[in-house]
């Protein structure tokens, strides 16, 4: 999954884009749909990930760049790591419990870096300038630091995860498809759930500490609907200042939390359907590749690859207005 801390997008192996349905429509496409800019058929959003509802909340143009047009993005050193970081957690897991220790945890740092060069060849290029592989060791170096904090803020020694990079859906009475990938669930012997999740970012500042604590909410609320349990505890593992934050969800806020996904989905369904969708700029479009695509740097979005829905006639003034506002 991924989360932005500080402007920089974290992700992982258990990215929620690649619990993305994909957008390709290939023989499925209704009559009007078009291809992207990169040659693939488009058809509309059908499902909802944490990282995608934040892209729509953060811009929807950003959203539409991502989900729609599925614009190509460059790999970053800092996502490249969180994804790094991740693998070894999870790997840890298949030791047996009293040798989960963290020299071991680090000897799994260069295995994992050379699966993850052959599922994703593109992240070679981060290094590509790099020769003498001095950038390399150092971001190696970083990457194992993490691991060796993990285990200032957990044992997992005395772990025993019931589920590691769970990939989940739901579909809620609404219709609407919730999708994506837990990094571990616990179960105690009582049945309490408990959600983790890693951040090799730093943790936010209190007053961000919602928009941290908004996708954990999202898994809470696929969880309660797959299981029909709600999640005893909610704990995001911030690796890259050793902070652990944790809450304990109650009914109200997964239902809050649904309403607000009922309104966002809304909100995307009228932006794909008339293809109107804004900008928002902020200081994280410091980090957006699509600048290029913006018109608030100047640039011209791709041709708009789904059909827009025709402006419909203004409403009637008459009778019937009267009566409602009486
Ligand atoms: S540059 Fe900023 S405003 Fe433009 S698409 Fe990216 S995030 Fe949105």
């Amino acid at each position: 999954m991924e989360t932005s801390t500080e402007g920089v997008t974290e992700a992982h192996s258990g990215d929620t884009a690649a619990a993305e349905p994909p957008v390709v429509a290939g023989s499925t496409a209704a009559a009007g749909e078009s291809a992207t800019a990169g040659g693939r058929l488009a058809i509309a959003p059908a499902s909802l990930s944490p990282s995608r509802a934040s892209d729509f909340m953060q811009c929807p143009l950003l959203y539409r760049f991502r989900v729609i047009d599925r614009l190509p993005e460059k790999p970053s050193e800092a996502a490249t790591r969180g994804t790094l970081v991740h693998s070894v957690l999870e790997r840890l897991f298949d030791a047996p419990a009293a040798e989960r220790t963290a020299p071991r945890a680090k000897s799994l740092v260069p295995g994992q870096w050379d699966r993850l060069r052959e599922s994703r060849p593109e992240v070679v290029e981060l290094f590509a300038d790099d020769p003498e592989g001095e950038r390399l060791a150092r971001w190696l170096g970083e990457a194992e630091r993490l691991v060796e904090r993990w285990f200032t803020l957990e044992d997992p020694t005395r772990l025993e995860p019931a589920e590691r990079e769970m990939f989940v859906e739901a579909q809620l009475d609404s219709g609407l498809k919730l999708r994506g990938i837990i990094d571990r669930v616990d179960v105690a012997p009582t049945g309490e759930v408990r959600i983790v999740d890693y951040k090799t970012g730093k943790a936010p500042r209190p007053e961000y500490a919602e928009g941290a604590l908004f996708q954990m909410k999202f898994y809470a609320l696929v969880v309660w609907r797959l299981k029909d349990v709600i999640p005893r505890r909610l704990q995001l593992v911030y690796l890259g200042s050793g902070d652990v934050l944790t809450y304990d969800p109650v009914l109200a806020d997964l239902e809050r939390v649904e309403r607000k996904l009922h309104a966002l989905w809304e909100a995307i369904r009228e932006a794909t359907e008339t293809g109107d969708w804004r900008p928002r700029p902020t200081k994280l479009c410091g980090w957006c590749d699509h600048q290029a695509h913006c018109p608030e740097f100047g640039g011209t979005p791709p041709p708009y690859p789904l059909p827009v829905r025709a402006a419909g006639p203004e409403p009637a003034e008459g009778p019937a207005h009267g009566a409602a506002a009486s």
